[in-house]
């Protein structure tokens, strides 16, 4: 298993404020598996993507992910562990607006330890024609697909991708899609994280969560759908 999380608990803030964002939470993910996390907002999704890349901390249980204790390592294990295992893509994109596609990607992965060519990952998502533009001369599909770019292209093991087609049309969606499933395909651990049901059709494992607890885990009910069998 690739992500092992048992007992997870994360409280944010203490006393009669706090907020329990996960309560007693057990995952696992096994390499090349497409995993959807299903839950409405404010279920925890976000929470739980931040602590299994270790850029949140749980408040209890263990978390084990690519070999490593994420809930006991040290700051430097930590470091080393965002850097080499996991990688993040996001609803808003997050490009650096004064870089072109192809600075952007090769930005991501220069602290990574084998990355893979920016131009290369940029022509394999089908912006080969596109490494000197901006961001603002993309489409946010376009945007996106950098972002995936420069996520595959740290070529760690593990990606996180956190409602990634939650600003795109329905179109530009199911194809980030597909090209996230296909990053499955390749061996790596993908987790995509959304309040959309439509989307955990073409999951091979769903996960649901409601108000930090997971809720049923299983394969999607129906069948496994194709990509292009989505609507919304
Ligand atoms: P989702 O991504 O499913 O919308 P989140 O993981 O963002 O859910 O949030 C889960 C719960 O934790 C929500 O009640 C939210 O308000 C709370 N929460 C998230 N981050 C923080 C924070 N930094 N401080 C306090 N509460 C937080
Ligand atoms: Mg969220």
């Amino acid at each position: 298993m690739v992500i092992e999380l048992k007992d997870v608990t994360k409280r944010y803030g203490t006393g009669p404020v706090s907020v329990t964002a996960l309560h007693d939470v057990e995952l696992f993910v096994d390499a090349g598996e497409f995993v959807v996390v299903l839950g409405p907002s404010g279920s925890g999704k976000t929470t739980l993507l931040n602590v299994i890349g270790a850029l949140d901390t749980p408040s209890g249980g263990t978390v084990r992910v690519n070999g490593v204790d994420i809930s006991a390592a040290s700051r430097r294990e930590l470091f080393d562990f965002r850097r080499t295992s996991v990688t993040f893509v996001f609803q808003a994109f997050n490009l650096f607006t004064g870089l072109t596609a192809q600075e952007n990607v090769q930005f991501g992965v220069d602290a990574g330890e084998s990355p893979l060519d920016a131009a290369d990952v940029l022509h394999s998502v089908g912006l080969g024609d596109k490494l000197d533009r901006f961001p603002h001369e993309l489409s946010g599909g376009e945007q996106q697909r950098v972002a995936i770019a420069r996520a595959l292209a740290t070529n760690n093991p593990i990606m996180l991708a956190d409602e990634p087609t939650g600003e795109l049309d329905f179109e530009t969606g199911v194809q980030i899609l597909g090209l996230l499933q296909e990053q499955a395909g390749n061996g790596r651990a993908v987790l995509v994280v959304t309040h959309n049901r439509e989307i955990s059709r073409i999951a091979d494992r769903v996960i649901e969560l409601s108000s930090g607890r997971v809720v049923s885990d299983g394969p999607p009910l129906g069948g496994k759908a194709d990509v292009a069998d989505l609507h919304w």
